[in-house]
């Protein structure tokens, strides 16, 4: 048995909420397991995290100056959800990469016993063996989306000999089914691009490391896990930790999880209070997405002609007037249906854990986002898909090929996420997709409900002690313990 002496566990987020939000949970699960816990960011991320340090002595943020001057950035834009274009995502990514120095000076004054690094810092791989302590990975996407990730950058992928963009290919070797097109697959996987040299570099770090630890429940990812890691050589661990959403019990919590929500009352949620059981769809495309006026219009249409309740997030509006919405929806949108209670825009961050926790919603249009996809299969909430950039297609097709716990509403073109929306999806797919999950008559949406319900209650007993996901905090923490006393 390893000592009872608490382990010093250094944490590196991206800085983006879509990693440091789980991230920061899964720091929250090793500190209630009595371990020390040091979150190292920059101030301004730092302000989103500490609202829940105060009830965890063993929970601490260290920050570090955010050299934003040195690349040309106005103070305080820390972080990727204010990058609303390349260049200035560009300019966050070097400054992240000088804080390297600073960090590692604490680091080598402060050693800790382990560094659980987000991927976007390859350098903690060799900086880690160096003061001889383990790595272990985050990447924020479940093992079938490594996995998928991992046989399209083969050199005899099939997407490089299919005749268009647009025909269907099958992902080799694999125990299912799997089939996409070219056009969904990463820019940077059809032709290499400097993205492609960084994904190496990220890929290398990976293989250095302890282990990598999943926002999932080993049971959802299944035969991918074993599968991904015979793909890469068989000696990287791989632990499932999550969902950490499940961590945030009481409404508080859910209300304040990541970025300051516009929900600021709790009357706003009492709409919901007032709609009948899975009547609602919830609409929402991530931390990052900015639609152009056209495509929110579609959206807009799609909602009001499929008839149902909505709640829609919308990201860069949130100076707008209720009047200034007649850019983007149709005309009599405002008067007709949300003045009516029918729908309601949520105009920036909205609480999403605790909206999809309602009974009231029955369904999200999600944009395939991982840590997106897991708490709608926490809460039990089947969703229309609508991928866009990043590993969004992969998660689909887990979502639809696999599990059948989706209704793709048929988007063909992955995009940066800055470019969302260049390829416009139509009002009458929108509206199509909804219907079919929401009317409730389909027998292939039943089946759709019992299974991700099925999966929901899994994964709530996975988080509890003694399931999948706790059991493999515990195997963690004592290895690395015996690692760190050795
Ligand atoms: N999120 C939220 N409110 C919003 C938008 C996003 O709480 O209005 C949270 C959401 O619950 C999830 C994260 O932000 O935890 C988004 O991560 P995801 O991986 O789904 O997408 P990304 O932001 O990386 O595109």
């Amino acid at each position: 048995m390893s000592t009872s002496r608490p382990l010093e566990i250094y944490m590196l987020p991206f800085l983006s909420f879509s990693h440091m939000i789980p991230l920061s949970e899964i720091g929250h699960l090793f500190s209630s397991a009595a371990q020390n816990v040091t979150i190292l960011t920059t101030p301004h991320n730092a302000s989103s995290l500490l609202k829940k340090t105060t009830d965890s002595p063993n929970f601490r943020v260290q920050t570090f100056p955010f050299p934003a001057k040195q690349v040309g950035l106005p103070d305080g834009l820390e972080n990727f959800l204010s990058a609303k274009d390349i260049p200035t995502a560009s300019k966050l990514y070097a400054a992240m990469t000088l804080l390297q120095a600073d960090l590692e000076s604490f680091m080598i004054s402060n050693p800790p016993d382990v560094i659980v690094s987000d991927m976007f810092f390859p350098w903690t791989a060799d900086f880690a063996a160096k003061i001889s302590v383990p790595r272990i990975v985050f990447q924020g996407v479940c093992m079938f989306a490594q996995t998928l990730k991992h046989e399209v950058r083969k050199s005899d992928s099939p997407h490089h000999s299919v005749e268009s963009d647009y025909e269907l290919f099958v992902i080799p070797n694999l125990p299912h089914k799997i089939t996409m097109t070219r056009s969904q697959l990463p820019d940077y996987i059809r032709t290499p691009n400097g993205y492609t040299q960084l994904m190496e570099q990220w890929r290398e770090a990976e293989l250095k490391s302890y282990g990598i630890i999943v926002n999932n429940f080993s049971e959802l990812d299944s035969v991918y896990t074993d599968y991904y890691k015979d793909a890469t050589g068989g000696k990287i661990k791989i632990f499932h930790v999550g969902p950490t959403s499940l961590l945030n019990s009481n409404s508080n919590n859910k209300m304040e999880r990541g970025h300051e929500t516009v929900v600021t009352d709790n009357d706003r949620l009492n709409w919901l209070n007032e709609k009948n059981f899975n009547s609602v769809i919830y609409v929402c495309f991530g931390s990052a997405c900015v639609f152009p006026d056209l495509q929110l219009m579609e959206i807009a249409c799609g909602l009001e002609s499929c008839g149902k309740d909505f709640i829609w997030v919308v990201f860069g509006k949130d100076e707008e007037k209720d009047d200034d919405m007649i850019k983007w929806t149709p005309s009599g949108f405002y008067q007709n249906v949300i003045k009516t209670k029918r729908g309601m825009i949520v105009r920036g961050w909205a609480p999403q854990v605790l909206i999809l926790n309602h009974p009231s919603v029955g369904g999200f249009v999600s944009h395939c986002g991982w840590n997106s996809v897991i708490e709608a299969v926490s809460c039990g909430v089947p969703m229309v898909t609508w991928p866009l950039y990043a590993e969004h297609f992969y998660n689909e097709k887990l979502l639809t090929q696999v599990y059948g716990i989706g209704v793709e509403v048929g988007a063909e073109e992955w995009n940066l996420w800055v470019d969302s929306g260049k390829k416009i999806v139509r009002r009458e797919k929108i509206e199509e997709a909804v219907r079919k999950l929401m009317d409730g008559e389909d027998e292939t949406v039943k089946e759709m409900r019992r299974k991700i319900e099925e999966l929901g209650d899994v994964a709530k007993k996975a988080v509890q002690e003694g399931g999948s996901s706790h059991k493999n905090l515990m195997v963690l923490i004592e290895e690395l313990k015996k690692l760190r006393d050795q």
